[in-house]
């Protein structure tokens, strides 16, 4: 997986931030779905690797269940975590106990995490069900 984000990572097109991710979704049955951000002039256009990746799972017919863990790479010597409104996808379309396994560039460094530990306190369709 760690040689895959590293080639993958090229494909990142981020000429704003000049911040490289890569991100491979891992599903049960085996299927990997990969992605990286893509940045535009008008920022509110780009995705983020992990979003990119995900919803090409999401849109091969993947459900939540599917989606056993998520690896993300980026360019620089400590791992990344996914941004907020990429925590919000994962919290919607993911299983609780879904991985996220980080790594550093070199992947001398990881980090693990489940979607339920970077998103305590979310808000997602149990509140959209609590009408009054
Ligand atoms: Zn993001």
């Amino acid at each position: 997986m760690k040689e895959t984000l590293k080639e993958l990572l090229k494909n990142s097109y981020a000429p704003l931030s000049r911040y490289e991710v890569a991100a491979i979704v891992k599903c049960s049955d085996g299927a990997t779905f990969e992605g990286v951000n893509v940045e535009t002039s008008s920022p509110a256009s780009g995705i983020c690797a992990e979003r990119n990746a995900l919803y090409s799972a999401i849109a091969a017919g993947y459900k939540k269940e599917d989606i056993e863990s998520i690896y993300i790479m980026n360019k620089r010597s400590n791992p990344c975590f996914p941004c907020f409104i990429c925590r919000q996808a994962l919290n919607d379309l993911c299983n609780p106990d879904t991985y996220i396994i980080s790594l550093s560039y070199n992947g001398t460094k990881s980090v693990s995490v489940q979607v339920k530990d970077l998103c305590p306190f979310s808000f997602g369709e149990k509140d959209l069900d609590n009408v009054l």
